[in-house]
């Protein structure tokens, strides 16, 4: 299930290139092309899914799968034990700006407070 408009399913099909740090049959993670930190990956289902609520309304084994793939990106880059966060935004507020659901994984420095004043 792929939208032919979408940046990201643009990247699960090849179309569009990345730099993947790991892969399942259902789930990518690659390095997000304007990092914030060290580690700045983003993870996503293969399947287009707009938001966390879509993707969990559809298909939660799909989104533990994707937690699951994220927690082996932060041991891969070799956070898991320094420290790592995981953000997914939802809608404008959010600022989300691609509406493929990706959480980000941030690691590899202090990253401060949860949220800017
Ligand atoms: P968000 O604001 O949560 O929607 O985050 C979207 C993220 O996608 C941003 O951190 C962008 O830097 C990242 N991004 C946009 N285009 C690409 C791309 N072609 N490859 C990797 N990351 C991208």
């Amino acid at each position: 299930m792929n939208d032919p408009d979408c940046l990201f399913c643009k990247i699960v099909g090849g179309d569009l290139p990345s730099t993947k740090v790991l892969e399942t049959e259902r789930v990518l993670a690659f390095r997000d092309i304007n990092p914030h930190a060290p580690t700045h990956v983003l993870v996503i289902p293969k399947d287009h899914y707009a938001n966390v609520a879509e993707l969990t309304g559809a298909d939660p084994g799909l989104a533990a799968e994707v937690l699951a793939a994220a927690a082996g990106v932060a041991d891969a880059e070799g956070v898991a034990d320094s420290g790592w966060r995981l953000l997914a935004n939802s809608g404008p507020n959010a600022g989300q700006e691609v509406s493929h659901v990706h959480f980000h994984v941030f690691g590899g420095r202090p990253l401060g407070p949860m949220l800017s004043a």
